[in-house]
């Protein structure tokens, strides 16, 4: 009975609820305003919510209509991990590095490609059990605390990674935190991005199909073992993947390209 009245008040759609660090997509007909980071993707207004958002009630115009978005906090888990102490207090000449990494993967979030190179849904980059969700507070070797960029899939070494969706690779090398890395442009301000990788297939510029090759996956960088860590960026906001992927991929079946 609950489940059918918010059916019922949800419908026309002029209210909605969206958690810190998920990413809102809704379609619009013709013509949407807000005063939110937001890309497009054809007719699909995308606004990514940042992890530390406080909850706050923002309004948005749809085809002249006022939406509601309610953005509520999410009890995400809480974790303690082991790593390598120098993954956790890099020594001085390392700090060199990590600070030229930082800059370099700011500069390529924050850059939007005018064009969108999506034509269809996401796919996953592999297909294997999930070690661990976006989100998870951590705590490494007891001291430095962050949170959990993306999402873990449980990989042996040397299991192909995947592009979630069409695009262009902007980045492939390996860094101190994430190891081998690869970074797919998808247009629009949004990127996927692939770490811990034991092999790059692919090349910067390159442009890939969802579902190609880019790399074999691996347990370089700050890990606790083998697996594939993937995370997105949407306007330079790092956001839940899956929940990027299921809300993309929903909305996709109203998609535009003409808009
Ligand atoms: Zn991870």
């Amino acid at each position: 009975m609950r489940k059918l009245l918010l059916i019922l008040v949800a419908w026309p759609l002029l209210a909605a609820t969206i958690y810190n660090g998920q990413t809102f997509i809704i379609p619009f007909d013709k013509t949407y305003k807000t005063f939110m980071t937001h890309t497009t993707v054809g007719n699909l207004l995308i606004i990514p919510i940042p992890y530390d958002a406080k909850p706050a009630t923002r309004w948005l115009r749809i085809d002249g209509k006022a939406v509601r978005l309610v953005i509520k906090r999410k009890r995400y888990p809480k974790a303690r991990l082991r790593v390598d102490p120098s993954k956790v207090h890099p020594p001085k000449l390392a700090r060199k590095r990590i600070a030229a990494e930082y800059k370099e993967a700011k500069k390529i979030y924050t850059h939007v490609t005018p064009k969108s190179y999506i034509t269809r849904p996401f796919a996953l980059p592999l297909y294997s059990e999930i070690t661990d969700t976006f989100g998870t507070a951590r705590i490494f070797n007891g001291s430095l605390a962050s949170y959990h960029s993306g999402t873990d899939f449980r990989a042996r070494i040397g299991t192909p990674v995947r592009a979630v969706n069409d695009g262009k690779v902007v980045l492939a090398k390996k860094r101190y935190y994430a190891g081998g890395s690869v970074i797919i442009d998808h247009g629009r301000g949004i990127y996927s991005c692939y770490y811990h990788l034991s092999r790059f297939k692919v090349k910067p510029g390159e442009m890939i199909k969802r579902g190609e090759v880019i790399a074999l996956s691996g347990k370089s960088g700050r890990v606790t073992g083998p697996h594939l860590h993937l995370s997105f960026k949407v306007r330079g906001i790092t956001v839940d993947p899956l929940q990027f992927i299921e809300a993309f991929n929903r909305a996709f079946e109203h998609i535009q390209y003409n808009k």
